[in-house]
């Protein structure tokens, strides 16, 4: 039914109206929830094959029964006297047809007025009467035929149910007609394999019969007598858990990955009490792949995960659930016969020994007790209490109170994005400016929460994902960013863009692909990155920090000094031959500890659960092992080829001992390197080379660029000592002083003394300033010939030229100073000030 959801309420449409499907079903959680039952009836599992077939506005009720009836009694050939049915009591439609078509007498057409036989999807939404058939096993089974005080006997036995989805409800408690009424029908496989091998029992048929030896071989105890029960129950839990791990879950205290716990610690309390006492669900395992796994290729791909997460629950759950068990003893001690399990001690079990509230029931039933779930949950809340005064105790804000209330109240969001980029959630809250509302209507940006979401929440350096969210009402929105708060809430920034949206919606939820595609590119090649570097620098190499975005990926880490091109060539080649080695990248659930002694590295003062999740990538060809291995919560690859391309961009110090290397992967390194390209190309073209030709050109031409500037500064120079015909070598006199200044514009100011030296000897006696304008600066070179270096100082002159030109000081002696200034525009004026100090102190007499 869930997938054709949106079929249904006409959401969606396909091209087709009709349909039949085999769907994996879990009744362990939630709505439907058969835990309890099983191991304990004939009929129930936590994880069962449902069979169906579907009629979207296509066929209705008649053909429907027509279809069911030929199918049970033709194809099947099903003895019609053991058959029944039973019809929602005001539903004399159906009631007539299975008269009409089966020729079933009216005492076998059982009326039935609960909501059983009366299925909605919700308050809202389509719904209908439903209509199954049951399967009579014979009187020498206890129970009774539906709608009788013991019909939960395993006599009678419902097969299939048909679902005649004919209203609508709007949610105010009114129905009305849908004008193409739909058919949904589920018929379990192994109820009606049960029938048609002739067995009364599931757990009779041959699927079961095997799985059941295969742990009554490994345990030596007989499926007899009290023991039978525990024997079903791992049997069934065995291809839940299994299933499950196939389908991307892995054991947690949130959410699926709860329920995958609740069924894994139960099925080993009955291994327990068949007396093992080393782990013995993992090798159950082959036969459960050797009865499933070709029908299932997804049990036997992830057969290695599904080993390991077992063993691994198994190894941690064996010792505590020994002591819990020995402390339930101990208290069941102390209780009157019919008294109920107190609150505190099932809570105790559970949060310090790992037993679910469902494994207690569970131990207890065999006594008829029962716990005191009331007194669970009150216990759970005062300990949640206390959780949350611990942490605004470490001096967080006391806006989290919200959060933690929305906690408290909520649960936790579970996060799918492993698996998932599409999901439907429920939305738990919208907060605007700190407040909770709601609604909201277009136009407003909110956050939301919702009980579960494939949004990953920035963290671990990995940027928080993005896409759009629609529901009913024509409620659309964009999330902008997604974050965690107190570790246990994804929230989604939302901006709406149409419609409404209320808290209590059901919404669904879309992350951008491409986007998180680059950022699972960027993220795996980190860690590629990470290991790359460590292995070909040491293992000093430490993470300092990362940012892994979708556009690039950024990495710090500690290592003394810069690499150099040799070093980033040799990293950048390694991490691009991982790539082409194209692995899968393996995701695997373990202990902190065995990761730690798996080689996985860790991050310094971090902090981690008991469980993390290890990402391994990469062959080392040196040593046949994972190339990287490291613990990490974020997205990844599946695949080290789709990364498909690596290149550095950048390498830098951030603070000392910490450098930073800069990143791209995918189409963003393939365009980067076009980028290059172009730049090679169009400077190329430019110097009208071939870009292979290019350095040598550049050589070229920056040797032609030196000597030319030597032959131009000595052009200038000769041309300054009047050599030419330049007007600037005169001579002046003033006063009795003669006085050669002249503005030399790009001549080194390396070269103003031996101007200076060979134009002091051409004068014989007398003052030289020479004014070398350089990119607007100056440098200024004054000499005095010894015979006058008495009456004016050439550091004094050089001085008052240097103030002229916007600078400070200068220095030298008497017969040859320097100085320079910023203000090359002023050559002339510095001169001037040179020529009224000479006359200043050197005046004619009057
Ligand atoms: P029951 O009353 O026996 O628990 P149900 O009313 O819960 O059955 P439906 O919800 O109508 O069953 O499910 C449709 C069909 O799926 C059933 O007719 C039955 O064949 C099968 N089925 C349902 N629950 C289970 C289960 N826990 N294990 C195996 N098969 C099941
Ligand atoms: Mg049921």
């Amino acid at each position: 039914m869930v997938p054709f959801k949106n079929v249904f309420t006409g959401a969606e449409t396909r091209d087709y109206s009709r349909a039949v499907s085999s769907q994996k079903c879990l009744r362990a959680g939630g709505k439907h929830n058969d835990l309890d039952n099983v191991g304990y009836t004939a009929r129930h599992h936590t994880f069962f094959e449902m069979l169906g077939n579907f009629s979207f506005g296509d066929y209705f009720k008649d053909q429907a029964i027509g279809f069911a009836w030929d199918l049970v009694t033709g194809t099947f050939g099903l003895d019609r006297d053991r058959l029944l049915v039973t019809v929602y009591h005001d539903d004399d439609e159906a009631f007539d047809l299975w008269r009409k078509i089966a020729g079933l007498p009216e005492e076998r057409i059982i009326r039935i007025a609960t909501s059983d036989n009366f299925w909605s999807m919700g308050d809202t939404g389509p719904c209908g009467p439903c209509s199954e058939i049951f399967f009579d096993h014979g009187t020498d089974i206890p129970g009774g035929p539906p709608g009788s005080p013991d019909e939960d006997g395993d006599r009678f036995i419902e097969i299939w149910n048909l679902v005649f989805m004919q209203f609508e409800q709007p949610g105010d408690g009114t129905r009305h007609a849908l004008p193409k009424p739909s058919i949904d029908t589920g018929m379990g496989l192994e109820r009606i394999a049960a029938v048609l091998q002739g067995v009364h029992d599931n757990y009779d048929i041959d699927l079961f019969k095997k799985l059941i030896a295969a742990s009554v071989d490994l345990t030596g105890v007989k499926a007899e007598g009290k023991e039978r029960a525990s024997h079903r129950v791992i049997a069934d839990h065995l291809r839940a858990m299994s299933f499950l791990i196939a389908d991307g879950v892995l054991p947690s205290n949130e959410g699926r990955g709860y329920v995958l716990r609740r069924i894994m610690r139960r099925a080993m309390r009955h291994a327990h009490m068949l007396g093992t006492r080393a782990p013995l669900m993992h090798r159950l395992v082959p036969a459960l792949v050797d009865e499933m796994g070709t029908a299932f290729g997804e049990l036997r791909r992830a057969q290695p995960l599904i080993t390991e997460t077992l063993k691994l629950e198994e190894e941690r759950f064996r010792s505590m659930l020994e002591r819990g068990l020995r402390l339930l003893d101990e208290e069941v001690g102390k209780l009157s016969p019919s008294q109920a399990l107190p609150g505190d001690v099932a809570f105790r079990l559970y949060d310090t020994f790992g037993f679910p509230l469902d494994l207690t029931q569970d131990a207890l039933r065999e006594d008829g007790r029962v716990v005191d779930s009331a007194g669970f949950e009150t216990a759970m809340a005062e300990q949640r209490a206390k959780a949350r005064a611990a942490w605004s105790g470490s001096g967080q804000k006391s806006t989290e109170k919200l959060w933690f209330d929305l906690r408290d109240e909520a649960g936790g969001t579970e996060f799918l994005g492993y698996s998932a980029l599409d999901a439907e959630g429920k939305t738990l809250a919208l907060v605007k400016d700190g407040e909770r509302i709601d609604g909201v209507d277009a136009g407003a940006v909110v956050q939301l929460v919702v009980n579960q979401t494939p949004f990953y929440a920035e963290s671990g350096g990995q940027a928080g994902d993005r896409g759009t969210v629609s529901g009913d009402n024509g409620f659309e929105g964009k999330v902008l960013d997604t974050r965690k708060q107190i570790g246990a809430l994804w929230v989604h920034e939302l901006e709406v863009t149409a419609g409404s949206l209320r808290v209590g919606d059901v919404v669904h939820l879309h992350v951008d692909a491409d986007r998180r595609n680059r950022i699972r590119a960027n993220h795996s090649a980190t860690h590629l990155l990470h290991a790359a570097l460590r292995k070909h620098l040491g293992p000093h190499v430490a993470q300092k920090g990362s940012l892994v975005s979708d556009d690039r990926l950024r990495f710090d880490f500690t290592h003394p000094k810069a690499l150099d091109a040799d070093d980033l060539a040799q990293i950048e080649a390694q991490v691009n031959a991982l790539i082409r080695q194209n692995g899968d990248v393996s995701t695997r659930l373990m202990s902190y500890d065995d990761a730690l002694e798996a080689g996985a590295v860790a991050l310094f003062g971090e902090k981690y659960g008991d469980e993390v999740r290890v990402l391994s990538m990469g062959n080392d060809t040196q040593d046949d092992a994972a190339y990287s291995v490291e613990l990490c919560g974020g997205t990844h690859v599946h695949r080290l080829g789709d990364i498909a391309l690596f290149k550095i961009v950048s390498e830098g110090a951030v603070a000392s001992g910490v450098r930073r290397i800069e990143a791209l992967t995918g189409e963003a390194a393939r365009r980067y390197l076009l980028d290059e390209e172009a730049l090679l190309r169009s400077a190329a073209a430019q110097l009208k080379v071939a870009p292979a030709d290019l350095p040598e050109r550049v050589s070229q031409l920056a040797d032609q660029v030196k000597k030319l500037e030597r032959a131009l500064s000595d052009a200038k120079k000769a041309l300054a000592l009047g050599g030419g015909t330049a007007k600037g070598a005169d001579t002046e006199t003033l006063g009795d002083v003669v006085f050669l200044g002249q503005v030399l514009d790009g001549v080194n100011p390396k070269d103003l003394r031996g101007l200076a030296d060979d134009a002091k000897k051409k004068l014989g006696s007398g003052v030289t300033a020479f004014v070398a304008v350089n990119d607007g600066k100056a440098a200024v070179l004054v000499g005095v010939t010894d015979d006058l270096t008495d009456q004016l100082s050439a550091v004094e002159l050089v001085k008052v030229a240097a103030k002229a030109l916007g600078g400070k000081g200068g220095g030298g002696r008497a017969d040859m100073a320097q100085a320079g200034g910023p203000d090359g525009a002023k050559a002339e004026t510095a001169l001037e000030h040179i020529r009224e100090m000479i006359l200043r102190v050197n005046a004619p007499a009057e």
